[in-house]
């Protein structure tokens, strides 16, 4: 269980992150939208090359949104007092693994253990 004032500072690190990638998912945006207004006039050589940025760009918002969304989930666990609880063991997840990386929901064990496995499964 976490003391009060754990739980602060690991708020304080999930509001940061939450600041962070809220302001990026909306840079992205912004960007999509320029995008569509200086489409014409384009010749095929600049779509090609804005091509490839522009899904560059989305798969960074892709990974964006996925942080986001664990962050956001994190905040819940921490509100419901059982951020520190791996989802697999039980067990406590210890402080200072949480605050190194809040939105881990794995103890050191059971994480060690699962990358083990994903190791093994990957093809060479
Ligand atoms: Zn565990």
């Amino acid at each position: 269980m976490l003391t009060a004032e754990q739980t602060q500072e690991i708020k304080a690190k999930l509001q940061a992150d939450l600041d962070r990638l809220g302001d990026h998912a909306q840079s992205t945006l912004e960007f999509t939208m320029d995008r569509d207004r200086d489409r014409i006039g384009r010749d095929s050589m600049d779509e090609a090359t804005e091509e490839e940025v522009y899904s560059t760009q989305l798969r960074l918002a892709d990974r964006e949104n996925f942080l986001l969304g664990k962050v956001r989930e994190a905040m819940i666990r921490l509100e419901a007092g059982n951020l520190d609880v791996c989802e697999e063991c039980d067990e406590p997840i210890g402080y200072k693994r949480l605050l190194a990386r809040p939105v881990t929901t794995l103890c050191f064990e059971c994480k060690s253990a699962r990358e083990q496995v994903e190791a093994d499964e990957r093809p060479e």
